[in-house]
């Protein structure tokens, strides 16, 4: 069933959001809409509060795991457009719509001459969502070339603009996932962006990945390609194998249960993380703790990068969570380290 609301937004009734995820989960919302304009979503967000409906924005659905059935309201923005706000001294401030695809945007940035966003290329997702968890990848981090964001404010039913210092970026973290959770709905994202390259290339295997290739003095479109190769060689690409990249985040230890751990596991893989703590690489602990390629009824941990798991077909939200916590107990069992799971539950557990 569908209805129209004024000004025009279409409601759809029990509709399926199975290809809108990326974990590919069968997920029927109770009720969607797409809004293009502020009004519409003003006007969808309204009617959620008189009918008390739960609300969830949704982008790519990538960094999402839903259960069979959503509550409430689901809104997906598909508002477009990129605009170059200023240039001068060598930078650009460049306003991106919430609804604008992640990767495209960070292509078309390199086709302008605008630097700074190569590392981030073949992240899955729109832009709106990319301040929420202040996506990074290969040693950069959104808040890099973040300048500000302009939002709905749902509590004070205004529009805002928000700068760096009130989104609180942390490592995989913001305002938008701590205290401010479901406040503000993400409109346009503003870059500063550079029109002269500067290559961050000592990250993973970028450096050794440009070598092999025979390329000593890349150019910004060289990273950009080596990002993609590299990620197509370690990453299940969701349209094949559902998944939401990251399953854990990298835990934080003291350097003293670091030292600890590296006297009993020597090639233990961790890299400082300031202030007297270590990160530890998640996906090397659930390796050693004998995960990696698991295959259970539906779900399973990717061969390639034990830090994913992964929908072989028919798995769901149950099937994955309990599949998460074997993985929690035995990584906790061996090396005394507890795994947080990065991705949204929806509706929270
Ligand atoms: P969704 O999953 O739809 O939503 C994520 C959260 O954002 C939800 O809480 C949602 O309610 C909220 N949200 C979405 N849009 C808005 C909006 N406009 N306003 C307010 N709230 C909103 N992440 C990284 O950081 N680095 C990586 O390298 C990376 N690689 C990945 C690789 C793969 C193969 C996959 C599947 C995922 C990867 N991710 C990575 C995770 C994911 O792609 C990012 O977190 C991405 O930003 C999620 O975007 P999305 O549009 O799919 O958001
Ligand atoms: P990788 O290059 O195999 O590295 C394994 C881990 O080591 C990563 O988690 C990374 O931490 C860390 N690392 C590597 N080099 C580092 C350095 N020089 N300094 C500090 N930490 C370093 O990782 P990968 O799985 O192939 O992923 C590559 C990049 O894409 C990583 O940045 C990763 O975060 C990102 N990614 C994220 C997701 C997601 O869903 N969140 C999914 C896929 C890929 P960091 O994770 O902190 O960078």
């Amino acid at each position: 069933m569908t209805v129209n609301m004024k000004p025009e937004v279409l409601l759809q009734s029990d509709a399926s959001l199975t290809g809108s995820n990326t974990l590919g989960f069968s997920v029927v919302a109770e009720h969607l809409c797409q809004v293009e304009q502020l009004p519409q979503l003003q006007a969808a967000l309204a009617l959620a509060k008189r009918s008390a409906w739960p609300v969830l924005l949704l982008g790519g659905g990538s960094n999402l795991i839903l259960s069979e059935r959503l509550p409430g309201l689901v809104i997906q923005l598909n508002n477009r457009g990129i605009s170059c706000l200023e240039q001068h001294a060598g930078q650009v401030i460049v306003d991106v719509a919430a609804g604008e695809n992640w990767h495209d945007w960070v292509a078309y940035s390199l086709s302008q001459g605008w630097f700074g966003l190569e590392n981030m290329a073949l992240i899955p997702g729109t832009v709106g969502a990319a301040p929420i968890q202040n996506i990074g990848a290969y040693g950069v981090e959104l808040k890099d070339c973040f300048h500000s964001l302009t939002a709905w404010d749902r509590q004070q039913q205004r529009q805002v603009t928000l700068y760096p210092h009130e989104c609180d970026f942390g490592y995989r973290h913001s305002i938008f996932k701590g205290v401010a959770a479901g406040r503000y709905v993400i409109w346009t994202v503003r870059f500063r962006l550079s029109t002269t390259p500067d290559l961050k290339l000592n990250y993973g295997g970028i450096a050794q990945y440009l070598s092999d290739q025979g390329i000593d003095q890349p150019q910004p479109l060289d990273l950009f390609n080596a990002v993609c190769d590299i990620r197509r060689s370690k990453l299940p690409d969701p349209a094949q194998l559902g998944n939401v990249g990251s399953f854990f985040e990298n835990p934080r230890v003291t350097l003293a249960q670091y030292e600890a751990l590296k006297r009993n596991f020597p090639t233990l893989v961790a890299f400082p993380a300031g202030e007297g703590r270590m990160k530890l690489a998640a996906g090397w602990l659930i390796d050693q703790a004998g995960w990696k390629g698991y295959c259970a009824a539906n779900v399973g941990v990717y061969e390639k990068q034990a830090l994913v798991l992964v929908n072989h077909g028919g798995g769901d939200r149950r099937s994955l969570l309990a599949l998460a916590a074997e993985v929690q107990q035995s990584v906790r069992e061996k090396f005394g380290v507890m795994l947080s799971i990065e991705p949204r539950q929806y509706p929270a557990a």
